[in-house]
């Protein structure tokens, strides 16, 4: 088998599209399984499409997922290049282009074309009247080549286009959908080289193809419709094709249909933004649309390297499944060691505007293991764990415990004295603990001593925990009292922190 080549051939009209990114992925595995060689090659012939910073943001996401490509682009303190078939954007080969044009012209398999774009626009009226699909009528491809010839002394405007047989059946195979036919009928002749010398898609990419030496065109299946005139011009050349792999759609869930940007943050750094773990990503995307054997669901790069098979790939469109997302993004958060998980979470809790740097170590470390397991994104640290760093604000209500609460409408006599129970037990418990030495707050002595304290008092264990939790968090759900008082202790002031919070939820009660 000739080496594996493989190329993403984003065109810089944009931040990078998830499906773009499973695009780059799968190519990337497969070349990397293959010992072959991965190509990220930037697309820009579409002048007015171009996105100032797109191609920057393309590229930095990709390395940042961890998709490194062996040639093209590349970022490092400014875009750089590698490779041996450069240039990699496209818009710096246009001699190439113009050269293999020209070579289609003398081959009879492309024509210049002077139609002016009133005259296409009419056309394209009458087609359209007539209920006809808009093709080119080849008007000009009767042209003596006199006519031809003085025409282009005379400098005017031109168009090189595509010479479409009108009689026969276009055929190629997919590795995913197998054989396609296409009448050539319904192909339009089209346009290769535009009047300002840059080529279309269509020319620039099968040119690129075959002179990267690229064995395998993988891309999303919307370009399974302009495959034919890609064979057209492989035959043209008497170049051999490569092994075409049209990737099904992503689907949205809510609506079934493609993924759109409408659908609000469908760009690679939005996810990343948000807090998803570039290997959760890569995790998740590697497996839409494509089945591994085993039953494992997940799989680092490596582990992706080895399983990975253009066999197992989908026919139909996978939809994208949030929640599933986020599942794989929670198990990554809770499998990252303790300083990957400062290094991530510390710039969302700047964010979310806690001066970290006011704080020891310790004491951060241990409020973010507290939440490690509860995480779906990065970005909720912020949110969930901001009462360490002001005081909560919450209902009195708040502080008697659920159960009770939701025993369908207690009379008020009773909820007066779950009330005085609540308080006696606060006021209780902080005297307690303000007998306790500042050591003695570490969750291992403060849990067995907040315990001892229940007992020998015989009071309902959750009279006093519930309370004593939401005292110091002030939310409905979060990591246990102990845990939290254990995270207090290793700031300075912790005892103190504490039993203000325990003395203002008595407060609120009175
Ligand atoms: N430039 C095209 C795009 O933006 C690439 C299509 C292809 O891979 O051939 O999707």
């Amino acid at each position: 088998m000739p080496e594996v080549r493989t190329r993403f051939a984003p065109s810089p009209t944009g931040f990078l599209h998830i499906g773009g990114i499973r695009t780059a992925l799968y190519e990337f595995l497969w070349a990397r399984k293959n010992n072959g060689k991965y190509l990220l090659r930037i697309e820009d012939t579409d002048r007015q499409r171009l996105v100032p910073g797109s191609l920057e943001n393309i590229v930095q996401s990709l390395e940042t997922l961890r998709i490194v490509s062996d040639e093209g682009p590349y970022w490092d303190k400014g875009l750089k290049f590698r490779g041996e078939f450069g240039p990699y954007i496209q818009s710096e080969r246009l001699p190439i282009y113009q050269k293999y044009a020209q070579e289609l012209i003398e081959k009879k398999a492309a024509y210049y074309c002077f139609c002016s774009s009133e005259r296409l626009d009419k056309l394209r009226e009458e087609q359209q009247a007539q209920k006809l699909p808009p093709k080119y009528d080849k008007l000009c491809l009767k042209l003596s080549s006199e006519e031809v010839s003085s025409k282009l002394a005379a400098k005017e405007a031109h168009v090189i286009r595509l010479n479409v047989p009108s009689d026969r059946i276009i055929k190629f195979h997919d590795h995913i959908h197998g054989d396609i036919e296409i009448p050539s009928k319904d192909v339009d002749d089209q346009v290769l080289l535009k009047s300002d010398g840059f080529p279309t898609y269509h020319l620039a990419v099968v040119v690129d193809d075959y002179s990267m030496k690229i064995s395998h065109v993988i891309r999303a299946d919307e370009w399974i419709a302009s495959t034919p005139k890609h064979i057209l011009l492989y035959e043209a050349f008497g170049w051999p094709l490569p092994v075409f792999v049209h990737l099904p759609a992503i689907l949205s869930q809510a609506t079934g249909k493609k993924l759109s940007k409408r659908e609000g943050d469908v760009s690679v750094k939005d996810f990343l933004d948000k807090g998803y773990l570039p290997e959760a990503l890569i995790n998740f995307l590697a497996l839409l649309g494509w089945n591994p054997k085993t039953e494992q669901e997940i799989f680092n790069m490596r582990e992706l390297v080895a399983e990975f098979s253009l066999d197992k790939l989908n026919k139909s469109g996978a939809v994208f499944d949030l929640d599933k997302l986020d599942w794989f993004n929670s198990m990554y958060i809770r499998a990252l060691k303790i300083e990957d998980l400062f290094a991530r979470l510390v710039p969302y809790l700047v964010k979310a505007g806690i001066q970290t740097e006011k704080y020891p170590k310790e004491f951060l470390e241990k409020i973010l293991l507290l939440e490690q397991s509860r995480l779906k994104k990065l970005s909720e640290i912020g949110e969930r764990v901001k009462y360490f760093f002001e005081e909560p604000q919450y209902e009195p209500g708040l502080l008697c415990p659920p159960a009770r609460k939701a025993s369908a409408g207690p009379p008020p006599a009773e909820k007066k004295s779950e009330k005085e129970t609540i308080l006696k037990n606060l006021n209780s418990l902080q005297i307690f603990l303000q007998t306790l030495s500042a050591e003695k707050f570490a969750q291992k002595d403060i849990e067995a001593e907040i315990k001892n304290f229940i007992e020998s008092n015989q009071l309902k264990t959750g009279e006093v925990l519930w309370p004593l939790r939401v005292a110091l968090c002030g939310l409905e759900a979060s990591p246990g009292p102990f845990e939290i008082i254990d995270a207090f202790a290793s700031l300075p002031d912790g005892k103190e922190q504490v039993l203000k919070r325990i003395s203002r939820a008595s407060e609120m009660l009175f």
